[in-house]
């Protein structure tokens, strides 16, 4: 299974990637981890990605096909990936492109989730992730059972900083004016599959197994 999932941050789209990946053992590979990771232990693609992550630009296409070559290039991605906020560009769709057709595979699926801004919004100033294990949480829709402690681990919950309202209206701009776009490249080529992100967790996991179900694996 080679799916990618599509949509404006906050859409859910690592909340069902990673379910998606626990249920059906395909690795995971969320290019914002990657890069929080890397500016968080100060590697030199973290160096060169900073100042991007922290205003929410997007990380120059060359850095951003760079990691997700090297990743894709790994023995587990061999019978599938889901690649989570990756590609982001035109410039990165085709690039994904030329990568996969080097070992004579393409994408199965790009899952579009469809979301209203007012639920982004609601959605992002709410999420709140585990230091210690990275689980996904939200104040009010997933909440955990003691406030501000992982249910899984005890770790401590954060805010990212780039969910801080200013960054998030940044970061919804550059979706709109870079992202957006590869909607139609995707329906173009017959790979989209619109799914409705503005339902709940459970509904918004329902559809997708059911899209995930029904997609041709190659
Ligand atoms: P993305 O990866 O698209 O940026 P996330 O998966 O991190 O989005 O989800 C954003 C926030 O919304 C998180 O706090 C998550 O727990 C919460 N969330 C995700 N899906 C839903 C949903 N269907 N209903 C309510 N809250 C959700
Ligand atoms: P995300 O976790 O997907 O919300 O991404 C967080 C931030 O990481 C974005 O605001 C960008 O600065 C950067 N980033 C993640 N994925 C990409 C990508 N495919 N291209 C460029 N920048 C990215």
């Amino acid at each position: 299974m080679k799916v990618a999932f599509l949509g404006p941050p906050g859409a859910g789209k690592g909340t069902q990637a990673q379910a998606v990946s626990r249920e059906r053992k395909v690795p995971h590979i969320s290019t914002g981890d990657i890069l929080r990771e890397a500016v968080q232990t100060g590697t030199p693609t973290g160096l060169k990605a900073r100042a991007y992550v922290t205003a929410g630009k997007l990380v120059p296409d060359e850095i951003v096909v760079d990691i997700v070559a090297e990743r894709l290039a790994r023995p587990d991605c061999k019978q599938g990936f889901l690649l989570d906020g990756f590609p982001r560009t035109l410039g990165q769709a085709k690039a994904l492109d030329a990568i996969l057709a080097k070992s004579s595979m393409r994408l199965d699926a790009m899952l579009y989730y469809a979301v209203s801004d007012e639920v982004v919004v609601d959605r992002i100033s709410g999420r709140r992730l585990c230091k210690s294990c990275g689980a996904n949480y939200h104040v009010k829709y997933i909440a955990p059972r003691k406030s501000g402690v992982c249910d899984r681990c005890g770790g401590g919950l954060y805010q990212r900083a780039d969910d801080k309202p200013e960054t998030v209206k940044e970061r919804l701009r550059v979706y709109r004016e870079q992202t957006a776009e590869l909607i139609d490249y995707y329906r173009a080529n017959g790979l989209l599959k619109e799914i409705s992100a503005d339902n709940s967790v459970e509904a918004v996991r329902a559809d997708t197994n059911r899209v995930l179900d029904a997609v041709a694996v190659r």
